[in-house]
């Protein structure tokens, strides 16, 4: 009998591919075929990141790409300038690649699957008449919740129409919900004034994407964040995708990961190694980056620290630093993260708290120092350090710096006080007991299986 074939189209970047990669490994353990869409440009990072890592494959995916619409050599850093581009030319390009393969020998798409940033993917299945046509929230459900709610703000004078804010306020949407600052909402707290324009159009365009599918998937668990599934039932936990398939590799990364890491950890006592990682985007001063430096060297503790190479514009170590620290810290361009976390040696995670690394500190029992800086990292530091208080924030001073005598307090405080670590387990274990047999998600992933199959 034929596979059902499902076509995955994920936003182009790093936090939105890695999930939903994941979230089709699960299917494709399900003997489902699934065709995977990258941009050109992201299928050409992920292809050189495989390298040797047969798996993918070997799991009944099916790699493919589209072009995005910008030259080679434009940057591609900007969420506007990509928002922008993918729109614009990104529908044909996908409609070509579904019609080509409905007429080939492959069996027919009968269910798309699309980040739910990918409005113009959704719109491409319900034009194509694809029977079955799902969202994926790679985020917290909570930040759904918050796009929800735009009408809701801009009623309660919290925002105007273009979602520029203009109450300067302490904002929660619900009992138990995550309190955050209004200024630092999704869109209001990325970029300069135009880019937010264009990202809070974009979010107004997720919420009519909600409309348009038949079924709408979140990489979360019903028990991480009960307030926000209650206020819009529709979204789907099936999360944390991660703890689903712990025995399985990681994929979707976009550079290959130095795996020499692991070597060292394995050096290190149990529970011992700061773990210290900023996800793909995120951006440093150079002030900043020393001050972090010195931090981790005053903290006299073992540090695996995750320094991509434009993660600072002169990212330059306090000098005579390497020689100082010897064998304690351990730089890396790039980090098999997932690996990582889940490495016996690890006690804590200093995260700008995305939300895959999110999840992966939680799948793993890791408490959290937090350290966001934009779209929706302070939702999840909310969620961190308030509602699961499984972490703790850092604050800056009166420059704006988080200072390293801040960042040796905060490690120390979360590291000497056993309570951080004990929730932080116990967070691990509802996130297996939900994904395990039985549990939450995965009813709600078996109950998906069954519709896509009927
Ligand atoms: N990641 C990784 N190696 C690193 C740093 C990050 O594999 O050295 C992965 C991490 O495991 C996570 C993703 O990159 O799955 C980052 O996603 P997240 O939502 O945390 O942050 P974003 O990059 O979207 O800001």
């Amino acid at each position: 009998m034929s596979k059902p074939h499902i076509i995955a189209v994920p936003f182009p970047a790093q936090g939105h591919v890695m999930p939903l990669m994941e979230f089709s490994q699960c299917l494709a353990h399900q003997d489902f075929k699934v065709t995977f869409v990258n941009t050109e440009h992201i299928h050409k990072q992920v292809m050189n990141a495989l390298a040797d890592e047969s798996h993918i494959r070997n799991d009944h995916i099916h790699l493919v790409s589209i072009p995005d619409g910008l030259e080679p050599g434009e940057g591609r850093n900007g969420p506007a300038m990509l928002f922008e581009a993918t729109q614009a030319v990104m529908h044909k390009n996908l409609e070509e690649l579904i019609e080509k393969i409905n007429k080939g020998e492959d069996e027919r798409i009968s269910c798309l699957i699309a980040d739910d940033s990918c409005g113009w993917a959704l719109e491409v299945a319900r034009k194509m008449k694809i029977a079955r046509v799902v969202a994926f929230w790679p985020s917290a459900a909570a930040t759904l919740v918050l796009n929800l709610s735009i009408p809701k703000l801009i009623h309660e004078g919290i925002i105007n129409n273009d979602g520029t804010v203009l109450k300067y306020q302490m904002v929660q949407l619900g009992p138990k919900m995550p309190t955050i600052k209004s200024t630092n909402f999704v869109w209001a707290c990325t970029g300069n004034s135009s880019t937010q324009k264009i990202l809070f159009q974009f979010m107004e365009g997720t919420n009519k994407n909600v409309k348009l599918v038949d079924r709408l998937v979140c990489n979360s668990a019903y028990e991480l964040e009960p307030a926000a599934f209650a206020l819009e039932p529709q979204i789907l936990p099936i999360g944390p995708l991660l703890a689903s398939r712990r025995l399985g590799n990681s994929a979707g990364s976009l550079w290959p990961p130095d795996s020499t890491c692991l070597k060292w950890l394995d050096e290190q006592p149990p529970c011992s190694v700061i773990y210290v990682a900023f996800g793909s985007t995120t951006i440093f001063y150079q002030t900043q980056f020393q001050e972090l430096a010195l931090a981790l060297e005053l903290s006299n503790r073992p540090f695996l620290w995750v320094v991509r190479p434009d993660i600072c514009d002169n990212p330059l170590y306090p000098e005579g630093y390497q020689d100082r620290l010897g064998s304690r810290g351990l730089m890396v361009s790039w980090a098999p993260q997932q690996k990582v976390l889940a490495h016996p040696s690890i006690a804590c995670f200093i995260s700008h708290c995305g939300w895959n690394s999110t999840m992966e500190g939680i799948s793993n029992g890791i408490p959290f120092l937090c350290w966001p800086y934009f779209a929706d990292q302070f939702i999840d530091e909310s969620y961190i350090c308030d509602v699961w208080k499984v972490g703790l924030r850092f604050d800056k001073n009166e420059s704006g710096i988080i200072t390293r005598g801040e960042i040796k307090n905060k490690v120390e405080k979360l590291l000497d006080d056993e309570d951080f670590r004990a929730r932080a387990l116990k967070l691990k274990e509802m996130a297996m007991t939900n994904v395990n047999e039985g549990g939450q998600s995965n009813k709600i992933f078996k109950s998906f299986i069954e519709w896509i199959k009927s």
